[in-house]
């Protein structure tokens, strides 16, 4: 049933840490507001579960793209277009980059931000996979601390996450070491826009002299959250690509990914769907090595 936006508050303090103030004095009392473009389908169908938004969505220190020698740091509040316009992030991280550019639309990409859709931690969003293969790093701030955790460590499960209620995320923060890296993403809709994908996988390697010396691969929805496929990892570390080898080493790697993957079956696509075309797209990738 939809809201009653009458029994809803908005509040846009000025400031980070007015934000966080109000979030430490009443811990679980209000929902942080972003670009506002999944929080505002869930108050049209009823499914929010405060009354009271704080809005972060015009703070100016969550919203940056900054580098440092060693990493690219993305505040939250950083929006698809700026991640898909910025320069540097097209360069080094074009996995990330990708995936902004078909987040829904582009009205969406203009609102919507990186911060929005780790937190809103659904297994199906665009930019995790993309995360997962990067080995991100995320910065949890509370108005008592601030903490860094692998992002590999921050989806809990279907919807939960690692953040307490009164902390926000502030930063993503990326190694800036794969110009020798082979990138590759995929994902796969209903259409070309517009489309929740049914799978999605991103991933990175670096071969040398024939082998694999790194490997990370990232997926959505194969799992209740975003996946980082590490069974498939192992399953490749160390091992030589193309020659005789090759096809018994697909087939491995496509058990494992099928292995550790646990799918659902709902309106979008079936779980076995979704396990067979998230082993095709780990074969795509092996194979484009
Ligand atoms: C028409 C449409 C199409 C869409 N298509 C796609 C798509 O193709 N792919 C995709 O991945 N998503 C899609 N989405 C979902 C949505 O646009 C994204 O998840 C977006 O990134 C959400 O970001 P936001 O800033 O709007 O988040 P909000 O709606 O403001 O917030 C989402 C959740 O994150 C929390 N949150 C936001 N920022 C922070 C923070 N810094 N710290 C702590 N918690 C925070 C909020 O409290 C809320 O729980 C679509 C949505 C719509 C309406």
């Amino acid at each position: 049933m939809r809201s009653d936006v009458t029994q809803f508050e908005l509040t846009a303090p000025a400031t980070l840490t007015e934000v966080l103030r109000r979030l430490a004095d009443n811990p679980g009392r209000h929902t942080v507001l972003a670009g506002g473009t999944e929080l505002m389908v869930a108050l049209n169908t009823g499914r929010l579960a405060t009354h009271s938004f704080l809005s972060i969505q015009h703070l100016r220190e969550l919203r940056f793209i900054r580098e440092t020698p060693d990493t690219i740091q993305i505040g939250a509040g950083a929006t698809f277009t700026d991640i898909r316009g910025s320069k540097i992030i097209c360069a080094e991280l074009p996995l990330l980059a990708q995936s902004a550019s078909w987040t829904g639309s582009v009205a969406n990409q203009n609102r919507g931000t990186l911060g929005g859709n780790i937190c809103n931690a659904s297994p199906a969003a665009d930019t995790p996979p993309a995360l997962l293969a990067y080995d991100a790093n995320v910065t949890l701030i509370s108005a008592a601390s601030m903490r860094e955790l692998p992002y590999r460590d921050f989806h809990l499960g279907y919807k939960r996450t690692a953040m307490r209620s009164d902390e926000l995320l502030h930063t993503i923060t990326l190694p800036r070491i794969y110009a020798g890296h082979r990138q590759y993403i995929r994902k796969v809709g209903t259409r070309n826009a517009q489309a929740i994908s049914k799978v999605a996988l991103a991933a990175i390697a670096l071969v040398e002299a024939g082998r694999i010396i790194d490997i990370r691969v990232g997926a959505a929805s194969l799992a209740d959250r975003p996946l980082r496929c590490t069974a498939a990892e192992t399953v490749l570390i160390g091992q030589t690509i193309g020659g005789e080898g090759m096809e018994a080493l697909v087939r491995k790697a496509r058990a494992a990914l099928a292995g550790e993957a646990e799918p659902i079956d709902d309106i979008r696509s079936t779980a076995k769907y979704r396990i067979a075309v998230g082993a095709n797209l780990l074969e795509e990738f092996l194979r484009s090595l």
